[in-house]
């Protein structure tokens, strides 16, 4: 077993070898490393279509149509994108939006508010999940776009985007759902779902770092303005040459994800289990977000009287997160877990879990015996 033990699967993935294998090919001389926008020779075509290969491969693991897929740099810039390019352009535009986004859409939102957006903040109930009647109620008749995630990074939870987008469909609202941490691990059906722009990463899902997509609904009424300007590439929603190597690992990590999403998500499933089982000795554990709508994979816990901070320098044989901010002298609880109604000692409390594809089972035995020996000898010392 290699140690540490990674259990930050929520922070980021390795790439799935196969992935790699396949990336590689796009770029040494001998491989396919033309520009895809090169349109006078075959080093420029075989790159396009290996690019349209790509897109077609995330288009299908959230059942939209090829052509409604921008590339990006990633979740951030699809987030930026989705959320600056919808407003752009509309007179008093007014956003909905929660207080336990991922910060691309928190600071997006809080820079839009900031050059007189309006922009209301919704408060999550007590399981990290925002419901229908919340979103209803702050729509105003000048609601440009209601921004919401789909599975919470810190904690793993799932919000009913079905009922949600419903019901904006119907009121002709603008959707936007950030689903970097859904994709892969549950069913994302753009169609079904009712989102107009949804945002994806490559490495949430085994894929490289530094690329993304925005979906962007092919209607008269789903219109965003571009950020970023110059070639016009990406039917001039998002200028830039693409990098044809990420795309084409993205395209086969989401591929991967499409074949083995239920065996994927039934393993972790198990895992999950063995992992809490082996807290089962201690006393005042917590799961924090819903018990039932959530993905296996992410586990925020609350460990009662111990500091969360002082719990991972005792578990140097794993990598988690906190969550928490460290700012020049003082940690700064997460906002997230505060959005949730805990109090900033419960919040310091907590630390994020998160298992995937390459946790084993001894890796999961391993991490619980280092938990469980830490928190009893953090509690002795109190
Ligand atoms: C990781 C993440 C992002 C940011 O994605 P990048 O590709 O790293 O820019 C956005 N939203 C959520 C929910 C995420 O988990």
């Amino acid at each position: 077993m290699k140690k540490p033990v990674y259990l930050d699967y929520a922070a980021t993935t390795p790439v799935d070898p196969v992935v790699a294998d396949e990336m590689i090919k796009f770029l040494t001389p001998d491989g396919v490393f033309g520009n895809p926008a090169s349109r006078t020779h075959g080093f420029g075509w075989q790159a396009e279509a290996a690019v349209e290969k790509a897109r077609h491969q995330v288009a299908r693991l959230i059942h939209a149509d090829t052509r409604e897929i921008v590339w990006t740099s990633g979740a951030t810039e699809s987030d930026n994108l989705a959320i600056k390019g919808a407003v752009e352009g509309r007179d008093r535009p007014h956003i909905v939006t929660s207080l336990i986004e991922h910060k691309a859409v928190v600071d997006t939102c809080k820079w839009l508010e900031s050059r007189g957006v309006e922009v209301t903040w919704l408060e999550p109930q007590s399981d990290g999940r925002i419901n229908v009647d919340q979103v209803s109620q702050a729509l105003r008749e000048n609601t440009a776009l209601v921004s919401l995630m789909m599975v919470n990074n810190e904690l793993g939870c799932e919000t009913d985007i079905a009922s949600i987008g419903k019901m904006l469909r119907e009121k002709g609202v603008m959707f936007h759902v950030d689903a970097a941490q859904a994709a892969g691990k549950v069913e994302v059906d753009v169609e079904a779902l009712n989102v107009d722009l949804l945002s994806l990463s490559g490495h949430k899902v085994y894929g490289p770092k530094g690329v993304g997509a925005l979906y962007v609904r092919r209607s008269a009424d789903v219109r965003v303005a571009s950020q970023i300007h110059g070639g016009g590439h990406e039917r001039g929603m998002r200028s830039g040459t693409l990098p044809t190597h990420q795309i084409v690992g993205m395209g086969r990590a989401f591929e991967l994800a499409s074949q083995q999403l239920d065996e994927e998500r039934a393993s972790l499933e198990k895992l999950r289990k063995q992992f809490l089982e082996s807290l089962s000795d201690l006393e005042g554990v917590s799961l924090n977000g819903s018990e039932t709508h959530r993905v296996p994979g992410i586990l925020n816990l609350a460990f009662e009287g111990v500091d969360a901070e002082s719990l991972m320098l005792g578990l140097r044989d794993l990598a988690v997160s906190s969550g928490s901010a460290c700012s020049s002298a003082t940690v700064e609880p997460s906002y997230v877990l505060r959005g949730i109604g805990l109090s900033d000692k419960q919040a310091h409390q907590a630390l994020r879990f998160s298992l995937g594809r390459f946790t084993t089972a001894e890796e999961v035995e391993f991490a619980g015996s280092r938990i469980v020996d830490a928190v009893t000898r953090l509690r002795s010392v109190r």
